[in-house]
């Protein structure tokens, strides 16, 4: 991973979960990292943290479905480390659970404007600074929920579905001139996400054991590793967690 060292990389969502122990993993591993996410108080105690632990980190507070939040993360990256090698779309919202029948067409377009638009947000204000690097990695944190229709995640399903088509697209856009783009489908994960989920008590992934998640480090590492050359024939695809072959190549078997 000492091909990361110095990287200037942006984490959405990185206030908890899945997004925090990235931020942490690649700070670890000596990249500059930028927090983004709603809860400022939050990801700037998260920023300290790998400070203290010896790391560069800091934190700019984001809505990622407001565009113009998008756009002024990646200025700040920008005029702060001159450039972005490393966007991790990871923001991401489950809520409202529930049937499409009864849903409020509100909540369910702004949960959809998070999971789908955030990230073509994000693509859209990083890629052509990275194009004009002519380097940069973008990874889309995805969901088996795209491939896998599942009661009372309606909104949720179609939105992963419709950003994992986004990741293939960009990437017949970019691939050219040095950008790669991957989506990263994680499997289960023990996040605040999961809890909800099990309260929910709608449709079978409520019904798993909390000890059938694998923890937010492994997913972690698995986005550091995409970032490495290590994954460069992987551009363009939604990789999956799941698979025991991707597993060993992150060393995480
Ligand atoms: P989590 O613990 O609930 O964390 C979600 C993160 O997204 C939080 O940091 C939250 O921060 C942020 N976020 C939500 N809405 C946002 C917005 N509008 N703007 C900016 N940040 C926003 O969930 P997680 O499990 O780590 O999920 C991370 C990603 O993994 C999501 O894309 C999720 O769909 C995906 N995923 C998770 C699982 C799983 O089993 N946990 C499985 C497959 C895929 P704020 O609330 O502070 O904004």
């Amino acid at each position: 991973m000492h091909e990361l060292e110095g990287k200037a990389a942006i984490i959405t969502g990185a206030s908890r979960g899945i997004g925090a122990a990235t931020a942490a993993e690649l700070a670890a591993v000596g990249a500059q990292v930028v927090l983004a996410a709603r809860s400022e108080s939050t990801i700037r105690h998260n920023a300290r943290v790998i400070r203290d632990n010896g790391g560069q980190a800091e934190a700019v507070a984001c809505d990622v479905s407001n565009y113009k939040d998008m756009q002024g993360l990646i200025s700040h990256c920008e005029s702060t480390f001159g450039r972005l090698d490393i966007l991790i779309n990871n923001a991401g919202v489950i809520e409202p659970i529930g049937h499409l029948t009864t849903s409020d067409a509100d909540a369910w377009g702004h949960a959809t404007d998070i999971n789908f638009k955030g990230v073509y947000h994000g693509m859209r204000a990083a890629l052509p600074l990275m194009q004009t690097q002519q380097s940069g990695v973008i990874v889309n944190v995805g969901s088996g929920a795209a491939y896998s229709a599942l009661e009372g995640w309606s909104h949720y399903c179609a939105a992963k579905a419709a950003a994992a088509m986004l990741t293939k697209c960009a990437h017949k856009e970019v691939a050219a001139s040095g950008v790669r783009v991957f989506g990263l489908t994680p499997g289960t994960v023990a996040t605040e996400m999961q809890i909800l989920i099990k309260a929910s008590g709608i449709n079978p992934v409520s019904q798993m054991d909390p000890s059938d998640h694998i923890p937010p480090e492994w997913p972690a590492r698995a986005i550091a590793w995409l970032c490495t050359d290590k994954a460069k024939t992987y551009a363009g695809a939604e990789v999956s967690l799941k698979d025991p072959a991707v597993r060993e190549l992150v060393g995480l078997q």
